[in-house]
């Protein structure tokens, strides 16, 4: 019997369900069979394929991950797709992190918070990404400041990169500062492709 395909998405707060549902919506546009669970403690993130990670707030995800003791599980993960607050998690290198907050340190990427500016000053607009046109959503976003060589870059938005992608070994790592997940599903489509090659 063929294994089962199994996506989590990291579900303490933040876009939960419209990152599930983009990513059925995506798999069944690639006609893929998946499951799409909610991860909420150590032992969901077993025998995953890979892990989405929403925007909300970075603080928060780091502290309640570490409540429940997923940190180093998470590490191990070998997919994984950060979205804002996501992102940040992803990222080596924070600016204006708060004293005690850490990130999964696995993309060489540096990244600002809460850069452009208070929640009132989010905002969206149309953008061309190597993957397409979407509109995106930008709220209370990082700022991407920096990516190491081996970051592809995905999507710039007035010369600044937007979402990126890196390989490190059998890892793969997709981030965007924005939220796909709410205007459309191609970066869900293609993170799949990564993940089962297709
Ligand atoms: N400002 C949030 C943070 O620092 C990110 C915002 C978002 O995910 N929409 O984590």
């Amino acid at each position: 019997m063929m294994k089962l395909r199994k996506i989590g998405v990291l579900a303490f707060h933040g876009d939960v369900i419209e990152h599930i549902e983009a990513t059925k919506q995506a798999a069944k546009n690639l006609h893929l069979n998946i499951k799409v669970i909610p991860v909420r403690t150590k032992e969901s993130l077993h025998n995953l394929d890979a892990l989405i990670i929403p925007g909300g707030e970075s603080t928060t995800l780091h502290k309640l991950c570490e409540r429940e003791d997923m940190w180093e599980d998470m590490k191990r993960i070998r997919n994984i797709f950060g979205t804002c607050a996501g992102a940040i998690m992803l990222a080596k290198m924070i600016h204006h992190k708060t004293p005690d907050q850490k990130t999964l340190e696995r993309m060489d990427i540096e990244i600002d918070r809460n850069a452009y500016g208070r929640q009132t000053e989010s905002f969206d607009k149309d953008v061309k990404t190597s993957l397409g046109n979407i509109h995106t959503v930008f709220i209370r976003a990082p700022r991407i400041k920096k990516v190491g060589k081996d970051v592809k870059i995905l999507a710039k938005n007035e010369g600044e990169t937007i979402a990126c992608e890196q390989k490190i070994d059998n890892h793969y790592y997709l981030a965007a500062c924005f939220h796909p997940e709410l205007t459309s599903t191609i970066f869900h489509e293609y993170f799949l492709k990564k993940i089962y090659r297709i």
